[in-house]
Parts: C-alpha cells; sequence; structure tokens
C-alpha cells in the first residue's frame, strides 16, 4: 500500500517535471515564433516620401528589445539588441549614423531602460556598427567600450572566464562572449542566457556575408557550431538582413527598399550547415546556401580593409 502510494507521488512529480518543461519549450517557441513574424522596416521606394521611424522598436519581453535603422538614413540598416538586467543594460552595437537628431539612438535607449547602468558593447569594428558612439561617449552611466582590439581586449580580460568564453553578469542574466574573428579581426558573437539568443553580428546573417580572413572564419563558425550543441539555442540573430525570401537571392549592396526581404532570425541548425558547406572548400569560392551567401574579400576588399583599420585603432 505505502509502495504504491510512493509509485503515485513519483508517477504525479514525473508528469508535474514533463508539464514543467512542455510548457517551457512552448513560451520558447511562441517567443521564437513572435520576432520571426516581425514586419521590420524595410526602407521605402521614395526615401523622401517614406513615413517610416528613423529607428524601429521591436520589445520582445519586458527587458528584450530588437531595434532596426531605417534603410532610408543607411541602406545598411542594421538591428541593435538591448538586454536589461536586474543591475545595468547591455547594448550591442550603435548603428550606422551619428547625427542624434536624424538617429536618436541614445534617447531611445534611455526611453527603453531610464537611467539604468549601460554597458555599450560592438559586435564589430565596421562603421555601421559603431558610428552613433559618439552619442554614448561622456554620458552618465555608460560605459563604452572601444570597438577597436585594445579596447576589446582590455574589456574581455577583465571579464569572467567560462568554458565557452567570457561572461558579462548584467544582473540576473548572463551573457557570454565568444571571440568570432573572420568577417572583421575585432568579431563577437553574444549569447543571452535569457532569451537564448546567438547575436552573431556580420559572422551570421541572412545576406551576403564578407570574409576576410577565411581560415580564422571557418574556425569561428566551428566553434559556433560546437557551442549550439552544448546549450540551448532559440534562435540565431545577426546585423543585417539582405536576403530576399527566395532561397538563395539577396538584394544587390546599396538596395534602399526591401519589399520582400527574408525574415531576420535563423534556425540554430544554420551553424552546422554551414560548418559543412564552409569545409568542402579552399577560400577561393562563393558559398551559397538557402539562407545566406559567404564570399571570400578579394585582395583589393582586403587592402582597403586593412588601410580603413589602421586608420581608425
Ligand atoms: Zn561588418
Ligand atoms: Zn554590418
Amino acid at each position: 500500500m505505502e509502495l504504491c502510494s510512493v509509485y503515485r507521488q513519483l508517477t504525479i512529480l514525473f508528469l508535474a517535471v514533463l508539464g514543467i518543461l512542455s510548457v517551457q519549450a512552448q513560451v520558447r517557441a511562441e517567443s521564437v515564433a513572435a520576432i520571426s513574424q516581425v514586419e521590420w522596416i524595410h526602407g521605402s521606394p521614395e526615401c523622401r516620401e517614406g513615413i517610416d521611424p528613423p529607428i524601429q522598436v521591436f520589445q520582445q519581453d519586458k527587458s528584450t528589445w530588437v531595434l532596426r535603422q531605417n534603410k532610408c538614413l543607411s541602406f545598411e540598416a542594421p538591428f541593435m539588441y538591448l538586454l536589461l538586467g536586474d543591475d545595468r543594460a547591455l547594448l550591442l552595437d550603435t548603428g550606422a549614423t551619428d547625427n542624434p537628431e536624424i538617429f536618436p539612438l541614445f534617447t531611445t535607449v534611455r526611453s527603453l531602460i531610464g537611467e539604468r547602468l549601460l554597458l555599450v558593447l560592438h559586435s564589430h569594428n565596421h562603421g555601421d556598427h559603431r558610428r552613433g558612439d559618439g552619442q554614448f561617449t561622456g554620458q552618465a552611466g555608460v560605459e563604452l567600450v572601444a570597438p577597436n582590439a585594445a579596447g576589446l581586449r582590455a574589456f574581455l580580460d577583465k571579464a569572467d572566464r567560462t568554458e565557452s568564453g567570457r561572461s558579462i553578469e548584467l544582473g540576473g542574466r548572463d551573457v557570454i562572449v565568444i571571440e568570432t574573428p573572420g568577417h572583421q579581426e575585432e568579431s563577437i558573437t553574444l549569447y543571452d542566457t535569457q532569451t537564448r539568443w546567438l547575436l552573431t553580428g556580420d559572422t551570421v546573417y541572412p545576406g551576403l556575408i564578407y570574409v576576410k580572413d577565411w581560415e580564422a572564419y571557418r574556425e569561428s563558425i566551428s566553434r559556433l557550431a560546437r557551442f549550439a550543441q552544448k546549450h540551448e539555442l532559440a534562435a540565431v540573430l545577426g546585423a543585417h538582413v539582405e536576403m530576399t525570401d527566395k532561397a538563395g537571392e539577396y538584394y544587390p549592396i546599396g538596395t534602399v527598399y526591401q519589399p520582400h526581404e527574408a525574415p531576420l532570425t535563423l534556425s540554430p541548425d544554420i551553424l552546422q550547415t554551414l560548418e559543412t558547406a564552409l569545409a568542402r572548400t579552399d577560400g577561393k569560392e562563393t558559398v551559397l546556401l538557402d539562407e545566406l551567401v559567404v564570399q571570400p574579400m578579394n585582395s583589393l576588399q582586403r587592402t582597403l580593409s586593412n588601410v580603413a583599420r589602421f586608420l581608425i585603432q
């Protein structure tokens, strides 16, 4: 009789755990569905007549926002991510425009997080991800990590080391930083433990991804694929959308109106797919997948990139 009751209690406990797990999985699936279905501002056929705001703000949950810059301000139209913990917030990237009058990023971020402390990091050191830095420089309660090699190194060296990368604590919310050079030397990827999003900047996004250092890029993608095997990932989110809604097709560079653009969200499976595709290459050919295209920089592009990097270090 007693044994029977123990079995019954164990069964109830087992079913309860199953129930909690399935509710959690459902919540996660719904949250990914929400961001997959956002209709992002995507420019205008006639920018002078465009009525979209300079920055679109999508709120994922009470402490997570995704911001997109208007294509009519910059065809790059980067995405920026704002993650708020109990102690401070983290902003990943500052967009492609410096002027706060036409691109009010700082005031937008303050309107979302109030006067809380703010850490500003960059997915990498390209202009379209750091041009808004001046709006944050010298502001009270803001720590702006310089996007160059020295700034990033000093910041990472201070951060706690974990098995998979460096850890940033925001207060009840940890973010893991994984170094992912290849597209650019200072490229990093963030893993947010709250949303389980992998924020890949220009390393992985639905578009035409230029790669400066093919070997480094291949290693970085393998690192992310291994990370995905050990951690639960809800989605891979990059910093641009350039693909159309047709497999393997992208809008040409400079496009300011993308009425049929692909969703921002990529499935975590893309990391394994990309790793496999890259393993077959020698760094001379373009890798064309349904979701994205990876292209090695030619020598002129690499030289220009080196000159630009030298000038801004
Ligand atoms: Zn870039
Ligand atoms: Zn970019």
